[in-house]
């Protein structure tokens, strides 16, 4: 034993330095949330390196995320010196890893070592073409769908071969597994692979090709895998393959996670793998940490009084020696409705700011992409700098892009960039030859597209089919670009989108992302209501577009809660903690517990992402399918400990209201709570007071209505960074 430690085990805790200095064998460390887990693989990797255990070469390190990869090496490299490695561990996400070993025995596979790796957009292009060559409808059996049918096959390591006899019938009157044979083998004719193939291709080399795999044995000394509680069958196998040896030699693995922390379980992750750990490599060392380094006692008790709710969970203490007194609780705030809820999140910013605090220590956590758009438009409006992690912003999104240029089109009859992205969207049978002769058109008599498509639909330069859906295309606009006149502009837009077929388009999608997709386009017309002309709302957007994107820059996160795993920040925003939203209606009609205690899970993701600041916000009046619906608080909310929680009111200002004096008026929403009353209700009844009687509220008020269909709900919108 050495008589001093080196630098970088200075300020562990015994627990954390037995996780570190534990190298040799199977190490589980089981633990909740801010305790050390990912510091302990980091700095893991730090002392195997300076101690000469083992080259960087010989280390392979997996994390849920590039950033965290790079995060990581960043971290050793200040470790132990950037001096002192030669050379980086496989370090990163499952699916970079995956690739870089399947480039080094493509063959094996059946690909060229240039290999392409399909995105999603290719992948459904490919097989539509396959179920059109079946003599398939398309629509019927529409590609999105099946695409996310081969992606579970995928994620649970399943070939063609190996699908059940139910799953495979399932699609395309039993066609699915030809389908899925003839897309495997389409891709391997194209030199291609998808996203899944990078984990199933090196799984399928190990097992048919014992040398390839005792080659990697013999490499990689230690394998260390973070949030491993998120990881789903296929990354589980390939992971057992590469760790466990055959009998005598030792394996030297290292796993972290935390069960209360598995949130992807829509995706495939199996919380199983890390309960089973122990039984996978017999004489693990299992490690517990309990000391919470990250939030205050308040943030703590919150987020562990919360979880405790959920019954299939193993159970954990966490506690903090931070000091307690002067840290503020966790702050409840209610507001009227989605934009009351953005206005007051950007004064809070705004306070902590001239405080002194970093944007960059400050984050808002969504369920659901859609409500990001809100918090966009009104950090731009503020000229608050913000960035969106793991996905694009509202405005970049396809679906919004797509809508925006038919309102473009049909308020800038000369933008051909828009006329061009939606001419064919939704599919109309106007291809490329179709458009190269609008082109011409338009060059030869110096018009725009639009109109040059006009003048070739009354002319026979064209084939019947496409001549008639060009006419149908100017006639529209020609029409829409009348109804600008005479029409409230947000009205205009929904009937453009519902005209031109756009709305249909992503309502026959079955795809997952489909309703999210729609939930966008629905709050897009709703953000329309806040400008007084199509026009205005352009020029609004253009502003939006144009906010700058400097990595640099001191910038408030926007992102999901899905993406916020493993992250920290000094304050955090929780907005739309309703039922419906949060949990997530998705879940709620599931029924059974295991919907809800994911959501629980993720809400507790949520919680402890926060180091000091934590304000949770919920609204009474939420827009949903178009509809005003009175919204209930989450019951997360309710399940908060009282000593904790400060419902936030006048007195306090942070939340960013209250400074004007409450008139107490009957806020219309609690009422209906299922779970009994609420103590959130007075705080609805302070706050809705005739002193927010905005302009929108009376149009809240005039309009709301209950909606019937409240499955307005998605899992889309998380973009997962995958390589
Ligand atoms: P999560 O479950 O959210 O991924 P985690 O268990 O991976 O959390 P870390 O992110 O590794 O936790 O650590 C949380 C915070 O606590 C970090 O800021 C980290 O630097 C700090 N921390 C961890 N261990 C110590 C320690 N021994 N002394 C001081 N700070 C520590
Ligand atoms: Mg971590």
């Amino acid at each position: 034993r050495r008589a001093s430690a080196p630098n970088y085990l200075e300020g562990l805790n015994p627990e954390q330095r037995l996780a570190v200095e534990t190298t040799e064998g199977p190490v589980l460390v089981l633990a909740g949330a801010g305790t050390g887990k990912t510091r302990v693989l980091t700095t893991r990797i730090a002392h195997i390196l300076a101690t000469g255990l083992a080259y960087p070469s010989q280390i392979l390190a997996v994390t849920f995320t590039n950033k965290a990869a790079r995060e990581m090496k960043q971290r050793i490299a200040l470790l132990i010196g950037e001096g002192n490695v030669e050379g980086m561990p496989w370090l990163g996400t499952f699916h970079s890893i995956g690739v870089k070993l399947l480039r080094r025995h493509a063959e094996l596979a059946g690909l060229r070592t240039d290999f392409t790796i399909l995105d999603t957009d290719d992948q459904i292009r490919l097989i539509k073409q396959l179920i059109q060559a079946e003599g398939l409808d398309d629509k019927r059996w529409p590609a999105r769908q099946f695409a996310q049918m081969i992606d579970g096959w995928k994620n649970k390591g399943l070939a063609p071969s190996e699908i059940a006899e139910g799953d495979a019938r399932a699609f395309a009157n039993g066609k699915g597994r030809e389908l899925y044979r003839a897309y495997q083998e389409r891709l391997a004719t194209l030199n291609a692979c998808d996203f899944g193939d990078l984990l199933l291709h090196p799984i399928r080399i190990f097992r048919s090709k014992p040398d390839v795999l005792e080659e990697y044995h013999r490499k990689f000394k230690y394998i260390l895998v973070d949030e491993y509680q998120d990881t789903n069958t296929a990354q589980y196998m390939w992971l057992r393959l590469l760790a466990q040896r055959p009998r005598g030699q030792g394996v030297n693995i290292c796993c972290v996670g935390d069960d209360d922390q598995s949130i992807y379980g829509w995706r495939g992750a199996e919380v199983d793998n890390i309960l089973r750990f122990d039984k996978d490599f017999p004489g693990a060392t299992v490690i517990r940490l309990e000391r919470n380094y990250r939030s205050t006692a308040h943030i703590l008790g919150a987020a562990s009084h919360l979880i405790a709710h959920n019954e299939g969970r193993l159970g954990k203490t966490l506690f903090t020696d931070h000091p307690a007194p002067d840290d503020p609780k966790v702050n409840v705030h209610a507001a009227w409705d989605s934009e009351e809820e953005a206005r007051a999140v950007g004064e809070a910013i705004e306070q902590y700011q001239r405080k002194g605090e970093k944007l960059n220590d400050m984050a808002i956590l969504v369920r659901a992409s859609f409500q990001m758009r809100e918090f966009e438009d009104r950090f731009v409006t503020l000229g608050l700098n913000y960035r969106v992690i793991g996905g694009p912003r509202f405005y970049e999104r396809q679906e919004i892009r797509d809508a925006m240029a038919y309102f473009r089109v049909v308020a800038q009859p000369a933008d051909d960039l828009a006329f061009e992205r939606i001419v064919n969207v939704p599919k109309r049978k106007i291809g490329e030859a179709t458009i190269s002769q609008i082109h011409a058109t338009a060059r030869a008599l110096r018009v725009p597209m639009l109109e040059a498509a006009a003048k070739l639909a009354e002319s026979d330069e064209l084939k019947p089919v496409p001549r008639a859906a060009l006419r149908e295309v100017a006639a529209n606009f020609e029409r829409w670009q009348k109804a600008l006149e005479t029409t409230p502009h947000t009205e205009l837009a929904e009937t453009i989108l519902e005209e031109s077929g756009y709305t249909d388009m992503w309502k026959n999608d079955r795809s997952a992302d489909a309703p999210g997709r729609l939930e966008n386009l629905k709050e897009l017309i709703r953000s329309m209501e806040d400008y007084e002309s199509l026009r205005s709302f352009l020029e609004h957007v253009a502003l939006v577009m144009d906010a700058e994107k400097n990595e640099e820059l001191d910038a408030v996160s926007i992102m999901t809660l899905h993406s916020a795993k493993g992250l920290e920040f000094e304050t955090v925003y929780l907005p739309g903690w309703e039922e419906g939203l949060f949990p997530h209606q998705r879940a709620l009609d599931e029924g059974g517990r295991s919907g809800l205690e994911e959501e629980r899970r993720l809400a507790y993701v949520g919680l402890t992402r926060a180091k000091k600041n934590l304000h949770l916000w919920f609204v009474s009046n939420r827009r949903i399918h178009g509809l005003w619906q009175s919204t209930i608080p989450s019951r997360f909310l309710e399940e908060l400990p009282e000593q904790h929680v400060e419902i936030a009111d006048a007195g306090n200002s942070y939340g960013g209201y209250g400074q004007s004096g409450f008139a107490t008026g009957r806020g219309g929403y609690g009422r209906q709570n299922p779970y009994g009353a609420s103590r959130f209700d007075s705080v609805g009844e302070k706050s809705f007071s005739n002193n927010y009687a905005t302009p929108g509220w009376a149009r809240a008020k005039a309009n709301r209505t209950e909606a019937t269909d409240r499955n307005w709900g998605s899992r889309s919108g998380h973009n997962f960074e995958r390589i």
